[in-house]
């Protein structure tokens, strides 16, 4: 019997990748290929949609060659993909009306102010969990319908199908049999009720779009067809399908309400898992579906910080302190504290649970005898502080204190901020020994679905931690640095 892989598509905004897992979770392979952004007016931000297809479809069949050289049989195909970023194609000859316009597009701010002063906003947070901004999907679709020749008219005569990338991709590798989505991809297009699990038709009214262009809603685990195989070579049925920062969450195996996980990256996004009940949020944080499993719906509360290792590329690219991210870790580590000085990264505006998006970032507390190893220890350290500000607001939304906090990202890779960020939090920090977890969600998944994992509680016992983190600060020098923090960012904020 030949041993069985489970491949992951990881469909993200810079690259379109599929990895190869064993049963046990380890990476047989990987194959990547970048992908091109373009930003043709100010504000606006868009991708070839054939090419994140064809990109894809590359990365599959390179991945199944490696795999079956080394005597494994691809048993099933799980999807994750960058969110929100909206798609419409022709549903005769699936080529896109226009190109993917991606999640950071902000094109669409007008018509979401305009709504915001018809004053319907909080009805939309009620059944979407998410606050309104071009940032989701629904203005994007509008703006498509509106704006390319026809396209109104082809969407009313169902002749045009919208989907978000995991749809797309979904379409495209079943040969134009399946025209589905998952709910946690569902819960970011703003169309979707989260509480019902059903496109909303007051929501469909509001943006103005036809009910006949949507995609049907589904578990995220189950049959979404099988892989066409005149188009991949093979016919491999696709198991399972999640939205990039839940895939991670499942990755993360967060299976339990109050489990956190939080990516450090270029920017930081967390969700926690707040089980059954939908809970809006009190603190601008958003409510989203985690993952919909036999029609029953787990949520999660989720915040993003704008700027996370980002902060230690402008140190090395714009303040030339040192040539490799991973030498701010001993550079922050010569010296015993930051000396009084905070730095406050909102190079693009303060995220959850702020939302000042005119904020300017600041290094504050300066002295005399401030250095670079400060400043570099200062702009590690508020990773952990502006962590600390999202689990504060967890805890408000949900009433319940966060429980384990599951990380990964670049940024991991520097225990020194992984060490501050147990000591902040007051919690312990447990890295995953595969590093790749919202690759690693998407074949868990599609794992469950064909049988190699029995459920998700099966996943979560098999999860490993690499390594972890506990807290070892004292008291009163972390309310101390905390209030040094909440100083820096009132003085950010009034500035
Ligand atoms: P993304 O997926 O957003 O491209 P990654 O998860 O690859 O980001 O993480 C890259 C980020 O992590 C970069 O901003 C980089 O500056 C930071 N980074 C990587 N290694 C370290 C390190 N050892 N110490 C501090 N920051 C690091």
């Amino acid at each position: 019997m030949s041993k069985k892989a489970i491949i992951a598509i990881d469909q993200g905004t810079t690259s379109s990748r599929a990895i190869a897992f064993s049963e046990a979770g380890e990476i047989l392979a990987v194959a990547q290929k970048e992908l091109t952004l373009y930003y043709p007016h100010k504000g606006w931000v868009e991708q070839n949609a054939n090419d994140i297809w064809l990109d894809t479809l590359w990365a599959v069949k390179d991945v199944l060659g490696k795999v079956a050289a080394d005597g494994y049989s691809a048993e099933v195909i799980g999807i994750t993909n960058q969110r929100e970023t909206t798609i419409i194609w022709d549903r005769k000859t699936g080529k896109p009306i226009y190109n993917a316009i991606v999640w950071q597009d902000r094109r669409t701010v007008d018509t979401c102010q305009a709504l915001k002063d018809r004053g319907v906003e909080a009805d939309i947070t009620e059944k979407t969990g998410l606050l309104l901004d071009p940032y989701f999907s629904a203005s994007k679709v509008a703006w498509i319908l509106d704006h390319v020749d026809g396209a109104r008219a082809k969407a009313e005569a169902g002749q045009l199908a919208f989907g978000t990338v995991d749809s797309f991709i979904l379409w495209h590798l079943t040969g134009g049999q399946v025209h589905a989505s998952d709910a946690s991809n569902a819960s970011r297009t703003m169309l979707m009720n989260i509480q019902t699990g059903a496109w909303d038709d007051d929501l469909l009214a509001l943006f103005n779009i036809p009910r006949q262009i949507l995609p049907e809603i589904r578990d995220n685990i189950g049959h979404f067809g099988d892989s066409d195989a005149q188009i991949l070579g093979q016919s491999i049925a696709i198991g399972g399908m999640a939205g990039d920062q839940q895939a991670a969450l499942i990755g993360q195996a967060c299976f339990k309400e109050t489990m956190v996980k939080s990516t450090y990256g270029t920017g930081c996004f967390v969700l926690m898992n707040i089980g059954q009940k939908f809970k809006t949020s009190q603190n601008k944080l958003l409510t989203t579906v985690a993952y919909q499993i036999d029609g029953q719906m787990t949520y999660a509360l989720e915040g993003s910080i704008f700027v996370a290792g980002a902060a230690i590329q402008w140190l090395r690219d714009n303040a030339g302190f040192f040539d490799h991210a991973a030498e701010s870790e001993a550079l922050a580590l010569s010296v015993p504290d930051s000396n009084g000085v905070y730095f406050v990264p909102a190079f693009t505006g303060l995220g959850a649970p702020y939302w000042a998006p005119d904020a300017k970032a600041a290094i504050l507390g300066l002295s005399r005898e401030s250095n670079k190893a400060h400043i570099t220890r200062a702009a590690l350290e508020a990773q952990a502080y502006q962590t600390q500000d999202l689990m504060a607001a967890f805890a408000a939304d949900s009433g319940t204190d966060i429980g384990t906090m599951r990380c990964d990202g670049g940024l991991v890779a520097n225990a020194f901020m992984c060490q501050y960020l147990a000591d902040i939090v007051h919690k312990p920090v447990e890295l995953p020994r595969v590093t790749e977890t919202t690759a690693l969600g998407a074949a868990y998944l599609a794992g469950v679905y064909v049988g190699i994992y029995k459920d998700l509680d099966d996943v979560g016992a098999r999860w490993q931690c690499a390594k972890a983190y506990s807290p070892s600060i004292m008291a009163d020098k972390r309310n101390e640095a905390l209030s040094g923090w909440a100083h820096a960012v009132r003085q950010v904020l009034c500035a």
